[in-house]
């Protein structure tokens, strides 16, 4: 993204806007997955297997490249996301892992709201094959209508 200049700040919206190329742009999806885990560090109710209807909210920018008009394509997006769908994630290690004939993502640390968050951010990252330009400025995780956690670069958090 070539930030050109800052138009203005509104803090009472939470809302900054830039003036950005023609070809740069910033796309959302949104995406409703269910999604079972547990957390193995965790001494409460978290640690027993149960599943959350989870809202997925993703932005990325970069240039528009691909044939007709596209930065990229929201099929594309969603399908990254919806691999998740209906799935048990699981830390590596977890003994379910082995258990389990179920679909099931495996991934390294805790599979908290946070932590799935940043892999789907990094699955996201993929999407450069398509379009080099890019780029995943944020992804939101909601665990529930009233938590969510999100995950970006720090170098994104000017923009954000
Ligand atoms: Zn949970």
């Amino acid at each position: 993204m070539r930030l050109v200049g800052r138009e203005k700040v509104d803090k009472t919206k939470r809302f900054y806007s830039f003036k950005y190329k023609d070809s740069h742009m910033l796309i959302y999806k949104e995406v409703d997955i269910s999604v079972a885990h547990r957390i193995l560090d965790y001494n409460g109710e978290c640690e027993n297997v149960h599943g959350h209807a989870v809202k997925v909210q993703v932005w990325l920018s970069g240039e528009i490249i691909e044939k007709g008009g596209l930065l990229v394509d929201f099929k594309d997006i969603k399908d990254i996301i919806e691999d998740l769908d209906h799935s048990i994630v699981l830390k590596r290690g977890d003994p379910l892992v082995d258990c389990i004939d179920t679909k099931k993502v495996v991934m390294d640390g805790e599979p908290t709201c946070e932590n799935i968050s940043k892999l789907i951010y990094k699955r996201l990252d993929c999407l450069k094959e398509k379009n080099p330009s890019l780029k995943v400025e944020k992804v939101r995780v909601w665990e529930n209508p009233r938590s969510y956690a999100e995950f970006y670069e720090e170098e994104n958090a000017k923009y954000l």
